[in-house]
């Protein structure tokens, strides 16, 4: 597949179609255009939802166990084919391939996790007040769903949405990123060939994003939007979502404060914050974005990141030895640059890693900040790159104060040996998510979202079927 060009076309109501144009998508470790895809617009965002929508009807109405068995084969069908997924995330997105693989098998496990839960979605009678009535409650699918995904995980950001969605009986209409289409199309056609019927997942390739997106929220039809991507746009979408008062559920930016206590193993905080930092080369909302470490543990720590930092290797995904692979973009490298400039402008010291790959791509050497201060643009904004800014203090709920203070809750992390510790920090951060002593929390059987700026809703477990549930209450009067 590597080098090939590939011509692909939409997947609406079973079928490959084409709208006019077509546009590049480009393998950012080489600027290789890798194929083309249809650029869809106002008419094949229609077509789409009349798919879903006729789909829904039927969809809706399967039992749980046939929905199930769906979905089971859609796993399977993916399972077959994880290394060509995993090649093409690689391909599209730049991520080493073994991360791809691991993605492959993350994204397919919110497939598994959520068949089993299609069984599971229970209602509730509730005692009435009065001898001759009943009360009960009954959950039902929301409808067609829309679902706006991000470049940085092409498969798992699709599947934590589908999966759940399909399960409680929704159809969906997907417009993937512009930079990573061929994996979305690559899952919808493991889907096809699962024999998941026509309608109920479609996806909705395009590079104009608003002119898709704009139809599905006009459209009443369309009952639920659910996006993941940066909080400006998030906003944008729960905006214009108000005008049909549709639900809305938002996964959007973090920066997440990794906290190392006096009392923590060092070791283990390193090791944690090289996985939480630099794996998807820190395009991950969740990654650390901003380092505290006690002052009394600051030097060894910094002699063992360092350490640590010297054994990555950046480069092409495809080589085994690559540990960091490109940025998605010129953008991302313009924005990383500039915060590593400012850090240094406002005192921060630089400490490089190994050289970035001097071939053609978009490549960035990482770089630790130490003497990082909460006024540097690193520690008050997404860097989604990799870029480990960090900072010192004096006591936790200093570390906790500091932490709190953005506008962003998705992730947080903290590392000690301290069950006292454990219990402050976990419950005083405002944070969707808190890993003690775990800088991997994701999981498909756990909710996954943020507080405050960083989101609305959860995905994964049931709380994330939740997200794509009605709740009727029948009042019967005997
Ligand atoms: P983005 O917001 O630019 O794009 C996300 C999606 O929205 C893409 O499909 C894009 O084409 C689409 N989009 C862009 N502009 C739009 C518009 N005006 N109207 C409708 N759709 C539009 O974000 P990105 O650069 O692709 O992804 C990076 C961001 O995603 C980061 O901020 C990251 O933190 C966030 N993210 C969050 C999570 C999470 O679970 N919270 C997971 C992954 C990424």
């Amino acid at each position: 597949m590597d080098g090939a060009i590939l011509q692909k076309g939409m997947y609406i109501n079973g079928e490959e179609v084409y709208a006019g144009d077509l546009f590049a998508v480009e393998n950012p470790a080489t600027f290789e255009k890798i194929g083309y895809v249809a650029d869809g617009g106002t008419r094949e965002a229609q077509m789409a939802v009349d798919a879903a929508h006729e789909a829904f009807l039927v969809w809706s109405k399967k039992t749980a166990y046939e929905r199930a068995a769906h979905l089971e084969n859609w796993f399977q069908a993916i399972s077959e084919r994880t290394e060509e997924l995993a090649r093409m995330i690689t391909l599209e997105q730049g991520k080493p391939l073994i991360e791809a693989r691991g993605e492959i098998a993350y994204a397919n496990s919110f497939i598994k996790w959520f068949a089993e839960e299609a069984k599971r979605v229970y209602g509730e009678t509730i005692p009435a007040s009065s001898s001759s009535k009943r009360i009960l409650v009954q959950k039902q699918p929301v409808g067609v769903v829309a679902a706006i995904t991000p470049w940085n995980f092409p498969a798992a950001m699709i599947t934590r949405k589908v999966a759940p969605a399909l399960a409680a009986g929704c159809t969906v209409v997907i417009k993937p990123a512009p930079a990573t289409p061929l994996t979305a199309l690559l899952l919808a056609e493991c889907a096809h060939e699962a024999g998941i019927p026509e309608g109920v997942i479609n996806v909705v390739t395009t590079n104009d994003a608003a002119a898709v997106s704009d139809v599905w929220l006009e459209d009443s039809r369309v009952k639920k939007i659910t996006f993941t991507g940066s909080t400006k746009v998030g906003k944008q979408l729960m905006e214009k979502a108000a005008k049909t008062v549709k639900k809305v559920s938002l996964e959007l930016g973090g920066l997440a404060p990794f906290i190392i206590a006096e009392d923590a193993d060092i070791n283990a905080a390193v090791k944690g914050v090289m996985q939480s930092k630099f794996r998807n080369a820190g395009q991950t909302c969740v990654c650390a974005n901003r380092i505290y470490v006690h002052e009394n543990i600051k030097e060894p720590f910094i002699d063992a990141f360092k350490t640590a930092l010297n054994s990555l290797r950046v480069g092409n995904g495809f080589e085994q030895s690559t540990d960091i692979g490109p940025l998605i973009n010129e953008a991302a490298i313009e924005k990383v640059k500039g915060q590593i400039d400012d850090a240094i402008s406002k005192g921060a010291k630089a400490i490089r890693g190994p050289k970035a790959d001097e071939r053609k791509g978009f490549f960035i050497e990482p770089v630790i900040l130490s003497g990082a201060t909460d006024d540097m643009a690193c520690m008050r904004e997404e860097t989604f790159g990799p870029v480990a800014p960090v900072s010192t203090f004096s006591d936790d709920a200093e570390a906790v104060r500091r932490a709190n203070n953005t506008p962003y809750g998705l992730a947080a992390y903290v590392f000690t040996k301290s069950l006292q510790k454990a219990f402050y920090y976990s419950e005083n951060l405002e944070y969707g998510i808190v890993g003690v002593n775990d800088p991997l929390p994701a999981t498909a059987q756990a909710p996954f979202g943020g507080m405050k700026e960083s989101g609305l809703g959860r995905e994964g477990s049931r709380h994330g079927m939740d997200e794509f549930l009605e709740v009727k209450y029948i009042s019967i009067q005997l």
